[in-house]
């Protein structure tokens, strides 16, 4: 199943994922309860490229920067 609908916003994530205890952001320092989850849709790659088709970035809701974050 492939949408390929466009976001309404950049900014705006896929999914949000609320964390068992609050951590705080290492950029903003915000304690956070929830991060947010963009997804990563690849659109140019090289034939021989073994890199997976799609990916996760994890970021914080305050600031948009990148937490270090897994989506299994
Ligand atoms: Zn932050």
């Amino acid at each position: 199943m492939e949408q390929r609908t466009e976001f309404q916003t950049q900014t705006e994530a896929e999914a949000i994922y609320q964390l068992e205890s609050a951590i705080g952001c290492p950029h903003c320092s915000t304690m956070l309860e929830t991060v947010h989850v963009v997804r990563l849709l690849r659109t140019r790659v090289n034939f021989t490229s073994s890199l997976p088709r799609r990916g996760y970035v994890c970021a914080c809701p305050e600031c948009r920067k990148v937490i270090p974050a897994v989506v299994g």
